[in-house]
């Protein structure tokens, strides 16, 4: 099983980040974790493509993890000759943003309807609603799903992969709770947003401190991973994002709490469960 960190990045506008997004890789089957901006660009870059994913997760429909859902919607549309349902699942509240997402494109899926002749079919989206347990499974793949504390953003939901023998956990925003506590039980890698305190409490701007309080810092992802028995933590979506040459005060930050292996997460860093 591998994971790929597609898009790196969080709200902010960054160059060489994109919008949040993890692809996790068992054999042929591509799962997606959030769908952030240029969340296709990336994909392309390691052979992932909407057209054949087999099913796509969203932890929360916060702009960051979701600005590309439509992009995901219409070119899995475009690029098949059959409808192939695209299968999503999300915290309560995603069939309606979904629905909602969908009436956003009604333009241009009337525009290509009318243009081509070979596409008798709409976008068809299969949404499941999850909140805890299995969601998905297939080919001795599964998929879990629990609740995590991203407060006020409610309800948000972790993933927890299970496949060859390994587990994957994709935890995306939130701070230490029980819910992310079951999915990151054994985990061989532990996908976790972070912010880094220090830096976020100077900055002179309470928009930007008020993220404080709905983030994993560096040091509780790190405990979280230690109480786990987790192996390999990934400090993802760092905010703010790191300043060329200040990457390994991170690491060293996750690394007073956490005897595993630390890495910071880059567009398509490549992780092997
Ligand atoms: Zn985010
Ligand atoms: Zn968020």
């Amino acid at each position: 099983m591998q994971v790929i960190i597609l898009g790196s990045g969080s709200p902010m506008v960054a160059a060489d980040r994109a919008g949040p997004s993890t692809l996790v890789r068992i054999g042929q089957t591509d799962l997606l974790f959030d769908c952030g901006r240029a969340v296709l660009m990336r994909g392309v870059a390691v052979g992932m493509t909407a057209r054949d994913l087999a099913a796509l997760f969203v932890t929360h429909m916060h702009s960051d993890h979701t600005t590309d859902y439509n992009d995901v919607i219409t070119t899995r549309w475009i690029t098949n000759t059959d409808p192939r349902p695209l299968q999503a699942f999300g915290p309560v509240g995603f069939g309606k943003f979904t629905d909602a997402t969908l009436a956003m494109l009604e333009n241009d899926i009337h525009y290509r309807m009318a243009h081509h002749a070979d596409l008798p079919h709409r976008p068809q989206v299969t949404v499941r609603e999850v909140s805890e347990g299995l969601v998905w499974e297939a080919g001795g793949i599964r998929v879990m799903a629990a609740p995590t504390d991203h407060s006020p953003v409610h309800p948000t939901v972790g993933f927890r992969i299970e496949a060859e023998g390994k587990v994957v956990t994709i935890a995306g925003d939130t701070v230490p709770c029980a819910g992310l506590a079951s999915l990151c039980r054994g985990a061989d890698v532990y996908v976790q947003t972070v912010i880094r305190r220090q830096v976020v409490e100077k900055v002179p701007l309470q928009r930007f401190r008020d993220i404080l309080d709905y983030h994993s810092d560096i040091a509780q992802a790190a405990q979280t991973a230690r109480a786990a028995g987790v192996r390999t933590l990934v400090l993802n979506h760092p905010v703010p994002a790191p300043r060329p040459g200040t990457e390994p005060e991170w690491i060293a930050e996750a690394k007073a709490h956490f005897d595993g292996e630390v890495l910071l997460a880059n567009d398509l860093l490549k992780v092997e469960a």
